[in-house]
């Protein structure tokens, strides 16, 4: 990786987490995500009736870039 994208903010980009997650307390269950998503990382759990991280894994390019 060019030394110039080895870092995101400051921060090395290895130690960021780059999986999206949903906090449930603020999620109102509108469901943008899971239609909008382009990489389907979410899916709706009915009974919770919220968006859920199904797919995190599918944001691991952003590390590459
Ligand atoms: S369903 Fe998705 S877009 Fe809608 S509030 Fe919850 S996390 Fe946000």
């Amino acid at each position: 990786m060019d030394e110039k994208y080895k870092k995101w903010k400051g921060v090395e980009r290895d130690k960021i987490n780059w999986a999206p997650s949903v906090d449930t307390k603020k999620c109102n269950g509108c469901g943008l995500c899971v239609t909008s998503c382009g990489r389907e990382v979410f899916d709706f759990d009915i009974q919770l009736k919220k968006a859920v991280v199904s797919r995190p894994s599918v944001y691991d390019w952003l590390y590459i870039l």
